[in-house]
């Protein structure tokens, strides 16, 4: 269980995501909540390096003993969250950073529990899939993002955050027809919708979102993924108004509730791993965008619980 929230303060000392137990015994774990802090990926701010802190600190103030309104169980009883603390990465040394992360990911696969990454810019799904992949063979994505992240980069400068999800593709790493892009929009994604649609991803934009509602969108979504699945969840979904603190922000995205509803819909699907990335808190106000995405992951891991 995470430390009695009476006792502490509860905003002092170092934070541990929710105050759960930090811990690298894996033999006492079946969540690894993981921080990635990286963000030498990023083509325009950066400043997602600090996401985990930001979400690990705002997270202090979740409630862990209560009762959820949806699932009325507190899921801490069944589920044991530990955190892993963050991984170690090498600032200016992208591709060794990548490296180093898959290496320290996959004996958390091996041993069969399930991580909670947290960015870190977006290149940091790319260690995380590829270490997943090693495990499960080929994955189904869910990805919720404003960029479909499908650039094609140079034959010598591959590794940014706009192009993990082709080099993904290209590495056999996920099934672009068992997997779904949603919440995409902005100027930047419309010159790069058209090659992830021809590379087999199914894209919902944030338009094709407006007109289904979440509930036809979770259908759909759950209609065409198979297989083990993972999801990355970019904050930059949801709309600047409800998260700005993040990179490369997009107008018109997803509110807090739909996001909210997006994630609850996971629940039951053979999902082996989780991300949420580019939380940039330097950008954030009144610490709206690290609440919302602690919220989220605290949303994700109540879809883990068994039904
Ligand atoms: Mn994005």
């Amino acid at each position: 269980m995470p430390a009695d929230w009476q006792r502490g303060p509860y905003f002092g000392s170092p934070q541990t995501f929710m105050r759960v137990p930090a811990t690298r015994d894996l033999a006492y774990a079946d969540v690894a909540i993981i921080g990635l802090p990286m963000d030498i990926g990023t083509t325009h701010r950066p400043g997602a390096r600090y996401g985990p802190r930001g979400i690990r600190d705002i997270s202090c103030q979740l409630f862990p003993h209560g009762f959820d309104s949806l699932f009325l169980a507190p899921p801490f009883n069944q589920l044991r969250v530990v955190d892993y603390g963050d991984i170690e990465t090498y600032p200016g040394y992208i591709e060794q950073s990548l490296k180093k992360s898959q290496e320290e990911l996959v004996p958390i696969f091996k041993a069969g529990v399930f991580p909670v990454c947290l960015g870190g810019d977006h290149t940091i799904t790319l260690s995380v899939l590829r270490a997943a992949a090693q495990q499960h063979g080929t994955l189904s994505l869910i990805h919720f993002d404003a960029h479909p992240d499908f650039w094609g980069g140079e034959a010598d400068r591959r590794y940014h955050h706009g192009t993990v999800f082709r080099i993904a593709t290209e590495e056999g790493l996920i099934d672009p027809a068992a997997s779904a892009q949603i919440g995409i929009r902005g100027s930047i994604s419309a010159t790069i919708i058209g090659q992830a649609r021809a590379a087999g991803f199914n894209v919902i934009t944030a338009d094709d979102f407006a007109s289904l509602g979440p509930t036809a969108t979770l259908e759909r979504i759950r209609g065409l993924v198979r297989g083990p699945i993972y999801v990355s969840l970019d904050i930059d979904s949801v709309d600047p108004a409800f998260a700005p603190g993040t990179g490369t922000p997009e107008v018109a995205g997803f509110s807090s509730r739909d996001i909210v509803t997006l994630v609850r819909g996971l629940r039951g699907l053979p999902v082996v791993a989780f991300d949420l990335v580019e939380v940039a808190p330097v950008y954030d106000s009144a610490e709206i965008t690290c609440l919302l995405a602690a919220n989220l992951v605290y949303e994700f891991l109540l879809t883990l619980m068994p039904e």
